[in-house]
């Protein structure tokens, strides 16, 4: 049980989408363990892709020497390959890439991504896109490091401005370079998005 928001919601499982490379930049695999020793203090379980390699890597096996929980979840095809944790406290297999998404959000309280490259970006925009046709209502949050991210919060405000992307639906991302600010600010915020999708579909 998550301890260090007095309000709002608890979290207790965050989901983390970053890259299976570890960047160029020390900036990124620093904020990944920052992440994870993070998760790991406040009693968080990480559900995550369950690598090895990479940024994957570092934030779980910070959030394991800190005491907490890891699940990862997996397509059999990447576990054959030797590319699964080995410490990680349970591995679910899944058969497709769509099964390990669809578990991943069944497993998870909220999302964050972490800088990555085509994957976690696929990730971020899927489970986004999700909370826009109100298939869930978690949250989800961008930690920058490194100026990671300024680029694509750029395009997406672009985006705002050229009036394909709603100011509220924006809004739902949620971006710090904090790693408990960032979780603070998840736990309590409060969509000004209501998703009209699900009645319309009912009318
Ligand atoms: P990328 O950002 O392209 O490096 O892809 C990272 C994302 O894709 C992660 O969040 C994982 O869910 C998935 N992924 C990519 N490579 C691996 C791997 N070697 N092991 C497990 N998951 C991976």
């Amino acid at each position: 049980m998550a301890m260090d928001e007095s309000n709002g919601r608890p979290l207790s499982a965050v989901c983390v989408f970053c890259g299976s490379s570890p960047g160029t930049d020390p900036a990124y695999v620093e904020a990944a363990r920052r992440f994870g020793d993070l998760l790991g203090r406040t009693g968080r379980t990480l559900v995550y892709g369950g690598g090895k390699v990479g940024m994957m890597g570092e934030v779980a096996d910070a959030v394991l020497a800190a005491g907490s929980r890891v699940i990862g979840v997996i397509p059999r095809a990447m576990v054959v390959r030797e590319l699964a944790h080995p410490g990680a406290s349970e591995m679910r297999i899944v058969e497709t890439m769509h099964q390990r998404k669809a578990l991943m959000s069944d497993l998870s309280d909220a999302f964050v991504a972490l800088p990555g490259g085509i994957g976690t970006m696929e990730e971020l925009f899927e489970v986004w896109t999700w909370a826009q046709l109100g298939v869930h209502d978690k949250p989800v949050g961008l930690l920058d490091a490194g100026g990671f991210f300024l680029p694509l919060i750029a395009f997406l405000d672009g985006m705002v401005t050229r009036g394909f992307l709603r100011a509220e639906v924006r809004e739902i991302l949620i971006v710090d370079t904090d790693p408990a600010r960032l979780l603070a600010r998840m736990a309590t915020h409060v969509p000004a998005y209501q998703p009209q999708w699900m009645d319309e579909r009912q009318t």
